[in-house]
């Protein structure tokens, strides 16, 4: 979902097949006050494409009564869509393991009106996650001199991706927008910004700090994702006060303030 008027297609890595997972959950780890890991397991699992950087997948989230059909593959889904459509909602793969089959989904738990961040609340070992994807993934261009990759913590398993693949020959600068210290996480080369009491979706510190930062001269590569204002923000400081070419300046809306569902 872009955040502003049509962009120029991202470099994008090869389309994966698509199909739905329905996958038992092995682990859940509440890595900060307010995120949730949920690790899936499972033999299937190998067949996922690892595409890497913010490869995403779509979440079904079913009602609890709901008799689901066997096997349940994407065609099985739609055949019930007349009786009932699952809510979905979009997780970015934050590790998959082809060794152990192993992936995991790290959920900003930000209250129960949202059906996703409740679930994630309350999930358990061997409840199931069914998901469709992946997607493909950013690639970054090597031709950039140098990256400015932004966000709020929605982005931070995409963001952290994507530290792990830029050259090591150029620089990066990643800022990441938080509640407070407490929900850091050790990820090197993020400058962590806390909102300070400031509810997500109403703070300005990603768009202040970016407009007070000394960003390098040179080629830049904008990758960034978050709430929809908070994207329109910084997209507007870096086209329109620091002149940075329209095309090198890739937001995503992750969520919007005051909105269900993406
Ligand atoms: C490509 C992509 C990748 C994404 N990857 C991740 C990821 O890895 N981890 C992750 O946590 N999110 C990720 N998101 C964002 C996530 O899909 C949204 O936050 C989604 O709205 C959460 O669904 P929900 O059911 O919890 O809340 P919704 O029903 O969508 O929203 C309910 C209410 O909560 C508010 N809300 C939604 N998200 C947030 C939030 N983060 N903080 C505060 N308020 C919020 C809405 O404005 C609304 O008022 C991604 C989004 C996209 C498009």
């Amino acid at each position: 979902m872009s955040a502003n008027s049509p962009a120029p297609a991202r470099r994008r890595s090869r389309r994966q097949e698509t199909r739905l997972w329905r996958v038992p959950v092995v682990r859940v780890e509440r890595v900060t006050p307010r995120l949730a890991r949920v690790t899936v397991r499972d033999d299937s699992l190998a067949e996922l494409a690892g595409a890497g950087t913010d490869q995403h997948v779509m979440i079904y989230l079913y009602p609890g009564d709901v008799v689901l059909p066997e096997p349940l593959t994407l065609e099985s889904a739609r055949g019930l869509w007349s009786q009932v459509r699952p809510m979905t909602r979009t997780y970015t793969v934050r590790r998959h393991d082809p060794v152990t089959n192993e992936v995991d989904f790290d959920f900003v738990l930000h209250g129960d009106s949202g059906p996703a961040s409740a679930w994630a609340e309350r999930v358990g070992v061997g409840d199931e996650l069914i998901f469709v994807g992946p997607s493909p993934a950013y690639q970054p261009d090597p031709a950039a001199d140098w990256y400015l990759l932004a966000g709020d913590e929605t982005a931070l398993p995409a963001i952290a991706s994507i530290l792990r693949v830029l050259p090591e020959d150029k620089r990066a600068l990643a800022f990441v927008e938080i509640a407070d210290a407490a929900e850091e996480q050790p990820v090197p080369g993020i400058t962590w910004l806390h909102r300070g009491g400031v509810p997500a979706g109403e703070c300005t510190v990603l768009v202040d700090t970016i407009r007070a930062a000394e960003l390098p001269g040179g080629l830049p590569e904008v990758w960034m994702a978050g709430e929809r204002a908070a994207m329109l923000a910084v997209r507007a400081h870096l086209l329109d006060e620091r002149g940075f070419p329209r095309q090198r300046v890739r937001p995503t809306t992750y969520w919007r303030l005051g909105e269900s569902g993406n």
